[in-house]
């Protein structure tokens, strides 16, 4: 079950604005088997026919249309390894990073609580959530909350 999970970031989230609707690109990357493609296909469906990896949904949050580009990477790190590297590759951005609890329905065989879930993402700096792809919990909430820590790093900016 899972290690503390895989954790989502959107580097260079915003890849365009038009006619009312906004790209956002959201990696998953996570330790090989935690869920990443089956939360992925829960939200998206099936992914693009030339790239395995990657899936893509267009739906409202908060009455803004929003198209999310899911890139899938597949990491042999562990959660709090891959949050190093992403603060060493990404030192000048404010990229939104939330770290994932998938298989929150094993609830026998948890690994991890929800308490030191949400411990790892205070030292890891970023947001928490636990999900299950496979009763489809919180599985829209993570990426409607991936939109909106872009959205509020963007209208911050505009201020
Ligand atoms: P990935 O390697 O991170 O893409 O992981 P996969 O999406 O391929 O999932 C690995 C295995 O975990 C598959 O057998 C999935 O059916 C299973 N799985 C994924 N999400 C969940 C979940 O929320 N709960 C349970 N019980 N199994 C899950
Ligand atoms: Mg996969």
């Amino acid at each position: 079950y899972y290690r503390c999970s895989w954790s989502s970031d959107s580097s260079d989230s915003v890849i365009s604005s038009e006619s009312g609707n906004t790209y956002y690109r959201v990696v998953l990357i996570g330790e090989h088997g935690v869920g990443k493609s089956t939360l992925a296909s829960i939200f998206a469906g099936v992914p693009d026919s030339l790239d395995k990896n990657t899936y893509e949904r267009t739906l409202m949050v908060d009455g803004e249309s929003a198209t999310l580009i899911l890139i899938d990477i597949a990491s042999f790190e562990k959660a709090s390894e891959l949050r190093i590297q992403l603060r060493r590759a990404r030192q000048t951005e404010d990229i939104p990073i939330i770290l994932v609890g998938n298989k929150s329905d094993l609830v026998r065989c948890r690994e991890v609580s929800i308490s030191e879930g949400r411990a790892c993402a205070v030292v890891f700096d970023c947001k928490f959530i636990e999900t299950s792809a496979a009763v489809q919990h919180n599985v829209k909430e993570l990426f409607e909350g991936i939109v909106r820590q872009v959205r509020l790093r963007r209208d911050s900016k505009e201020k």
